[in-house]
C-alpha cells in the first residue's frame, strides 16, 4: 500500500501536549511506526489556529506549530522530509515520509497579504480559508446563518494564493463562500477533509454540486474519518459505530459525482478522539482498502484514492524548482 493524506492535526497536538511521534501507541492517530507500516508517502499537516486567536496571536501560534514541525524534520531526518516543490513530490517513495504545512483557516494570516509570502517562505503549501468560526476571509460553517460571502481580502488571498504555488481548500466553507471561491479561482481548487451530505445532511459536509464544482476544476476532494461526518449520531451513546464500511460509502459517491481522479483521502487524524470501530489509527488503514476490495472497486482505483489523486492534484498546484 501507498498512502498520502490531505490532513491530519497530529503537529498541532505534538506542540499543544508535549507528544512523540516516534512512538507507536503514544496517544496519536499518526506516528512514524504505524506511518512505516502502512507505507505512508505523504502526510499534509493542519496548521489550525483555535477560534480564541486571532490577529498576532494567531501569526504566533501558527508559527509555533510550523516550528515544531520543523525541528522534528531536522533531527529525524530518516523519518520525515519536508515536501515544497514538485521535484520533492517526485522523490517521495524511497524512505522519509513527506511533510507538508498547511494553515486550517486563514486567520494567521490576519488580513496582510505581506503575510502570505511570509507563510509561503516557511514551507506553507495550502491555507483552508476559514474554519468553523468567522475570519477576515469568510464565516465557517460553524456560523449560523453566514454573511454575505468571500471578503475583498479574500479574493486577494486566493490570487496571491495561486500565484505562489498554494493549495485553494475549501473546507469549513459554508455557501455562498464556496460559489464565490469557485467563481474567482484559476487552479484547481480543493476540500482537504469532509464527508459527503448523501449520507450525512450537514453543512460541513460536501453536497453534489460541491464536489461536482471540485471535480470539473481539476482539484481534490478528501473524504475524512470522524464519525459524525460519515455516519449520522454516530458517537451518540448506543448507537452504531461508525467503520470503514461507512468510509467507503462516502468515497463511492464522491468518485461517482466528481470522478475517480479527484477523490482521495484527508482523514482528519488527531483532530477527533472518537474514531472509526476499525480504524483506530493510520495502521488500520489496510481495514479501508479490504472494503474497497470487497465492494469490487479495481486496484488501479484504490491506488489513486490512497494516493495518487492527491500526489497528482499537488503536482499541479505547488511551484516548481528546488
Ligand atoms: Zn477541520
Amino acid at each position: 500500500m501507498q498512502y498520502a493524506d490531505a490532513h491530519a492535526d497530529t503537529f498541532f497536538r505534538i506542540t499543544l501536549e508535549d507528544l512523540d511521534p516516534l512512538m507507536r501507541d503514544g496517544g496519536l492517530h499518526v506516528n512514524v511506526p504505524r506511518m512505516r507500516d502502512v507505507g505512508q508517502l505523504l502526510q499534509v499537516c493542519s496548521v489550525f489556529t483555535p477560534k480564541r486567536y486571532s490577529g498576532k496571536p494567531a501569526e504566533d501560534f501558527a508559527r509555533r506549530i510550523i516550528s515544531t514541525l520543523d525541528s522534528w524534520a531536522e533531527r529525524y531526518p530518516d523519518a520525515f522530509r519536508r515536501v515544497r516543490t514538485r521535484e520533492d513530490l517526485a522523490g517521495l517513495g524511497d524512505g522519509p515520509t513527506g511533510l507538508i504545512p498547511w494553515l486550517e483557516g486563514a486567520s494567521p494570516v490576519r488580513g496582510e497579504i505581506g503575510l502570505v509570502d511570509e507563510f509561503f517562505r516557511l514551507g506553507v503549501r495550502g491555507i483552508g480559508l476559514v474554519h468553523n468560526h468567522a475570519n477576515e476571509v469568510a464565516d465557517g460553517c460553524g456560523v449560523p446563518d453566514p454573511r454575505t460571502g468571500l471578503s475583498e481580502f479574500g479574493r486577494q488571498l486566493i490570487a496571491r494564493m495561486e500565484h505562489l504555488g498554494m493549495a485553494v481548500d475549501c473546507a469549513h466553507l459554508p455557501q455562498p463562500a464556496f460559489d464565490d471561491v469557485m467563481n474567482c479561482v484559476t487552479r484547481p481548487p480543493c476540500i482537504s477533509h469532509v464527508g459527503v451530505r448523501r449520507y450525512v445532511d450537514i453543512v460541513r459536509n460536501a453536497d453534489d454540486a460541491m464536489l461536482r464544482a471540485i471535480g470539473e476544476r481539476g482539484g481534490f476532494v478528501g473524504i475524512d474519518f470522524y464519525p459524525e461526518h460519515l455516519l449520522k449520531d454516530a458517537l451518540e451513546p448506543g448507537h452504531e459505530p461508525a467503520t470503514v464500511e461507512h468510509i467507503a460509502d462516502h468515497l463511492q459517491h464522491a468518485v461517482n459525482v466528481c470522478g475517480e481522479d479527484h477523490v482521495g483521502l484527508g482523514g482528519d487524524f488527531d483532530g477527533f478522539n472518537d474514531a472509526c470501530a476499525d480504524l483506530r489509527h493510520v495502521g488500520d488503514l489496510p481495514n479501508l482498502e479490504r472494503a474497497l476490495h470487497r465492494r469490487g472497486v479495481s486496484e488501479q482505483v484504490i491506488g489513486k484514492i490512497f494516493s495518487g489523486n492527491l500526489l497528482r492534484y499537488l503536482g499541479e498546484v505547488l511551484p516548481a524548482g528546488k
